[in-house]
């Protein structure tokens, strides 16, 4: 089975248009997808609603198979993590954040996650052991570091699914590459759907949905999707 398939999703605000109009898509697992379009295309309605934080007016979203109207919350919360655009780091060092956000965290996952997300280079030469109280602040990471931390958080609590953000367009050429690095690299760990404004920015994504007032335009890879454009 798909990692997440959606069948005919349709959800509309009170007194609005349909914000989603009947859309289906599938989502291999351990790929990267990217979901591409305008401003009130219905992305962050479409995460929203993988989030359970709507349920859809009619239509399915299964996860692995499942109905995810069926998953408990603690469920969804553990399966689907989700990385904001402009994720904030708690006032601390990358430890702090790591272990507030994951108490219970095996020290080779914390270094795992950072491998991951290339901070392990930041937290520097804390050699296994991760005294991570020296390593940087939080609040002295740039905007590309703040994210990865987020995904490096997220990370942690092993999803199945990880719902991204882009939030490349402010970052400068090297904290972008380090970022697409991170989410090049969690895809290896869990199947990562990102939400994207361009389709200039997702050239690596192994598939892209292309949305268009709440409905899916196109689907495809990058060069199948610029050649129809
Ligand atoms: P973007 O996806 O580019 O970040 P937003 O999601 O902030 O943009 O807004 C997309 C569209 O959704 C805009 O037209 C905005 O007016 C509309 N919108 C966002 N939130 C609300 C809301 N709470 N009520 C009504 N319209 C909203
Ligand atoms: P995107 O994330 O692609 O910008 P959204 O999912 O935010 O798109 O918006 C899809 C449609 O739903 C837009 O027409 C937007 O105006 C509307 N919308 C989004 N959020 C709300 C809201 N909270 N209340 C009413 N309408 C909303």
């Amino acid at each position: 089975a798909p990692r997440i398939e959606l069948r005919e999703v349709r959800f509309t605000y009170p007194g609005r248009a349909p914000a989603l109009g009947g859309v289906s898509f599938e989502v291999p697992a351990g790929r990267q997808t990217a979901v591409v379009g305008l401003s009130g295309a219905g992305k962050s309605t479409l995460f929203a609603l993988l989030q359970r934080f709507y349920e859809p007016e009619s239509g399915t979203i299964l996860v692995d198979g499942t109905d995810i109207a069926t998953y408990s919350r603690a469920e969804v919360r553990r399966r689907i993590a989700y990385v904001e655009q402009d994720a904030p780091a708690l006032d601390g060092t990358i430890g702090d954040n790591l272990r507030y956000a994951e108490p219970a965290a095996a020290p080779d996952d914390i270094e795992q996650v950072l491998r991951t997300t290339r901070l392990d280079g930041l937290v520097g030469r804390l050699e296994l052991g991760l005294d991570t109280q020296v390593g940087p602040r939080g609040v002295t990471l740039s905007g590309g570091e703040r994210q990865r931390l987020a995904i490096a958080r997220a990370l942690l609590r092993k999803p199945t699914v990880l719902l991204l953000d882009e939030a490349t367009a402010q970052l400068d050429a090297r904290n972008e590459q380090a970022l697409r690095e991170a989410i090049d690299r969690a895809s290896e760990h869990c199947t990562v759907l990102v939400i994207a404004h361009r389709l200039s920015t997702v050239t690596e994504a192994e598939q892209i949905v292309l949305l268009e007032n709440g409905r899916v335009r196109a689907a495809g890879t990058h060069a199948t999707l610029v050649e129809t454009d």
